[in-house]
């Protein structure tokens, strides 16, 4: 089951409780055979299925045990379990090592011919560059033939510095020439890429050792494609024996249904996955934290993502970044603000990932085009706006009744708004509470779980 699916089960296990008038043991049951039916399809294993539900039932047990409290805190503490348990599963309890600025941070991929390692490689030369670090790529596979042509052509396509070789033949040569060269050009992610294949195996992580005992790796990242499912964490375990590596990227997670099997399986390896693969294209990398990832999976959104994108932006125009914080830090946030933060994610990288991160926002599913067009549609409307309009926080589009507390919701403002921006007054009503929902969560700045605050202790 493709995690799309898998989350729009458990989410469906869950409401099912939360319509019931009262919860009882019928009913907690009924959600978890539920919730487990959905995970076991998802190639998820059965020993850790079965541990999930008996801690999500003592949970709930101890927790409702004399608790004559209110029906919806009972359902709270239900999610609240579900929730912490699924985290549970993909928590490997271990952090992973974090590249530095201004240092050169050598990160080694080693896995299977197939995985997608090389691809991954350029993936995550793209990832770090936009993200401000000077990144390149050191290809020191020899065994496969068009294996430097491959990275050359990936890496010239995504305008990326690289190294290898037509004519050495000896992998840990190129290896040590490569991250040396790159080390003296102040490159500060220095990712080196190797076989995935030999003769003998034994031949394969003899050659992994060589090649780590010379570049010296920061991190060694094993690359495991989600369609082994549960079997990632035999294969995850071969590779520690001989290259002890710190992190994983799982990849191909682009509809495949055994994608969550092969997360928790790695998940029970104690090594962090990093990030996830999830499609052929060179943006198509998604950073991998625990909670954020059921939480997203779950259409809950990803806060922590998001903050980590605008911060991302923010390195790009830190000026412009500056306004809208000191803006922040008063507690507003303007229809100006947020069409200047809609821009910029616009120009990104693929839009249909951002979307995902942000809580509640509706019928955002669907292809990539037709999300980028309906973020597009909601900055023409901004385009129709006023200045009056945009420096507001959206409350002139609210008439009030002859109480002068009552909104009335359709005025003349949006009516000419959506007769400027070729849309309708329905779809301007949609933008302001999208705004508004960001708003919200911007203006949180000040409160302990604040956006800003998240944002300043991330810094
Ligand atoms: P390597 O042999 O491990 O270096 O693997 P490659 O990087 O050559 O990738 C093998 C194939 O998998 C290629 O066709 C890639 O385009 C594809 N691939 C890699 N990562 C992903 C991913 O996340 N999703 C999908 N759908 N395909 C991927």
């Amino acid at each position: 089951m493709v995690l799309a699916d898998l989350g729009r089960r458990i989410n469906g296990a869950l409401s099912a409780l939360n319509r019931a008038p009262t919860i009882d043991d019928k009913l907690l049951d009924a959600m978890l055979k539920e919730i487990c039916t959905a995970l076991l399809e998802s190639d998820v294993n059965v020993k850790l299925v079965a541990s999930l539900r008996t801690r999500v039932r003592s949970k709930v047990k101890a927790a409702l045990e004399g608790d004559k409290g209110r029906e919806a805190q009972r359902k709270n503490v239900v999610q609240k379990a579900v929730f912490d348990e699924l985290v549970g599963l993909v928590n490997p309890g271990v952090e992973p090592y974090k590249p530095k600025k201004g240092q050169p941070n050598v990160l080694m991929a080693v896995g299977l011919q197939g995985n997608g390692k090389t691809t991954t490689c350029t993936k995550l030369a793209v990832y770090y560059q936009k993200r401000g670090f000077k990144s390149c790529i050191v290809c020191a596979d020899t065994f496969r033939a068009g294996a430097f042509d491959q990275t050359r052509q990936s890496a010239t396509k995504a305008k990326v510095a690289y190294f290898g070789s037509y004519t050495e033949t000896d992998p840990v040569v190129i290896a040590a020439q490569g991250v040396d060269k790159f080390r003296k050009e102040r490159f500060e992610i220095i990712i080196v890429d190797t076989s995935g294949r030999h003769k003998q195996e034994k031949d394969l992580f003899q050659e992994m050792e060589m090649i780590g005992r010379a570049v010296q790796p920061d991190m060694t990242i094993l690359v495991l494609d989600a369609s082994i499912g549960q079997a990632a964490e035999a294969q995850s375990r071969a590779f520690k024996e001989s290259a002890d590596f710190g992190a994983i990227i799982v990849t191909k997670m682009d509809g495949h249904a055994k994608g969550g099997g092969a997360i928790s399986a790695v998940a029970a390896t104690q090594t962090p996955i990093i990030f996830l693969g999830t499609g052929e294209h060179l943006s198509d990398l998604e950073r991998f934290a625990p909670e954020p990832f059921i939480s997203k999976m779950l259409g809950m959104g990803d806060i922590q993502g998001l903050v980590e994108h605008m911060q991302d932006i923010a390195q790009q125009n830190p000026e412009k970044q500056k306004e809208v914080m000191k803006n922040l830090e008063q507690g507003k946030f303007s229809i100006r603000d947020w069409r200047e933060q809609m821009g910029n994610v616009m120009n990104m990288g693929p839009i249909s990932k951002f979307a995902s991160m942000i809580p509640g926002l509706p019928d955002m599913a669907g292809s990539e085009d037709e999300i980028s067009s309906k973020f597009k549609r909601m900055i023409y409307m901004t385009d129709s706006m006023t200045g009056y309009e945009l420096e507001s926080d959206g409350l002139c589009f609210m008439d009030m009744e002859k109480d002068g507390k009552t909104p009335i919701r359709t005025n003349w403002r949006a009516q000419r708004v959506a007769r400027g921006s070729g849309t309708s007054v329905a779809e301007v009503e949609e933008m302001l509470f999208q705004y508004r929902m960001m708003a919200n969560m911007a203006k949180g700045a000040g409160g302990k779980n604040g956006w800003l605050q998240a944002m300043q202790k991330m810094q």
